[in-house]
């Protein structure tokens, strides 16, 4: 059997895998497919996982982009369907109005839930499909976040960011003919999410050294040659080059992917994620707008590659630090924001997420690392000076 480090994005479809690790990793998605066109197989693809009628559930943007093709497919290979499309101008957000709205559209007889977007509309199919039974897809409209493969729906309910259980979609379609034309903070958001893999790799790995957790060097590793393969694309992707953007959506899969494979985000998410998720809080509590996730995510791959510099001396023995000049400078060749002042964060803000952002969830980080050893305090005024040069706030 090949290694997981040898197969292709798309072998992993229906894996089961006896690992090096001791446990045996599934993945119960049954298609994924990323490639320029791989939109026409829509109607094929809907037959695999036993045809219509189809629920299709797409915004104005999606639905131009790439819901009136896929409906012109389905018509033309004779599959009933019918769909819902949010035609408002605000952002579309997963709450109870997206929610409601959505489920108040499917039929009884639904017998597949189409999703045809990226974030919101994926989560909100995702959500559905886990609670009315009726499986569901993802026709994937933008590199932005790589929550297409996950089987977690983040959602806003009351106000408050919640995450409940989802399930995973049948089948992938990412046409990356498609997605190279995504809005330009979209794609440098999908690319800050995956350089933030650099420093959730190494709160993954300190946290084995230190408290003995789980640890699969095979899927770490997995994930760690495509975050590589990202950052050597960094360039491509700014000029929207369709080679680029194929890379970055490949390992945005591959990240929802890994964490099905280990049974949590350790491979995806750490303390940037804890960063990324205070000061969108922050945002939904004063009802402002908030940048992109996998924006956010870039920056606080900054700040905690910052956070190991200054630990140095303290961490394990042989222990690789992520390399911040590097995740700098493809942030920046990528034209993705590359600090917290690019994304608008206050200063105070800043240094309340230092000290803060670990007790969002349980998990150990470099943040819980230096407090620990009571060197957050002080790490975090430094950093504040750092990214905060006095006169420029
Ligand atoms: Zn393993
Ligand atoms: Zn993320």
């Amino acid at each position: 059997m090949k290694k997981l480090t040898e197969m292709s994005l798309e072998e992993f479809a229906g894996l089961s895998y006896p690992c090096s690790c001791g446990r045996t990793h599934e993945v119960g998605i049954r298609k994924i497919r990323v490639a320029g066109g791989c939109l026409e197989e829509l109607p094929e693809t809907v037959e695999d996982l036993g045809g219509g009628p189809a629920y299709l559930l797409a915004d104005r943007r999606t639905f131009e982009a790439a819901g009136e093709r896929a409906g012109q497919l389905l018509y033309e290979g004779g599959i009933p369907f019918h769909g819902k499309k949010f035609s408002g101008d605000k952002t579309l957000v997963p709450d109870e109005h997206t929610l409601g709205a959505a489920l108040a559209d499917l039929e009884p007889e639904d017998r597949l839930i189409i999703a045809i977007g990226s974030g919101t509309l994926n989560d909100t199919a995702r959500f559905l499909s886990a609670r009315t039974g009726v499986p569901y897809m993802v026709v994937c409209t933008a590199p932005s976040m790589d929550g297409y493969a996950s089987t977690v729906c983040p959602l806003i309910l009351e106000g408050q960011k919640v995450t409940k259980p989802g399930v995973y979609p049948q089948a992938i379609l990412a046409d990356t003919s498609i997605m190279k034309n995504a809005p330009m903070p979209m794609l440098t958001a999908g690319f800050g999410d995956i350089i933030g893999k650099f420093t959730a790799l190494a709160d993954w790995r300190l946290s084995q050294l230190v408290n003995g957790e789980y640890y699969c060097e095979e899927c770490a590793a997995l994930m760690a040659r495509a975050v590589e393969k990202c950052a050597e694309n960094a360039e491509g992707l700014r000029a929207r080059d369709e080679q680029a953007v194929q890379v970055v959506t490949e390992a945005l899969i591959l990240s929802g992917v890994a964490m099905g494979l280990v049974g949590n985000s350790r491979p995806a998410s750490g303390a940037e994620h804890h960063f990324s998720h205070f000061w969108e809080v922050d945002a939904l509590r004063w009802g402002q707008e908030h940048p992109l996730h996998g924006n956010s995510v870039g920056v606080g791959a900054v700040i905690s590659a910052s956070l190991y510099e200054l630990a140095k001396s303290r961490l394990p023995q042989g222990f690789a630090l992520p390399d911040k000049e590097r995740i700098l400078s493809c942030l920046q060749a990528a034209g993705s924001p590359a600090g917290p002042m690019e994304l608008g964060i206050r200063r105070d803000l800043f240094f309340e997420s230092l000290l803060h952002a670990m007790e969002i969830r349980e998990r150990f980080t470099i943040l819980r690392f230096l407090a620990g050893q009571g060197l957050l305090n002080g790490c975090a005024a430094e950093l504040a000076g750092r990214f905060y040069p006095a006169g420029k706030e």
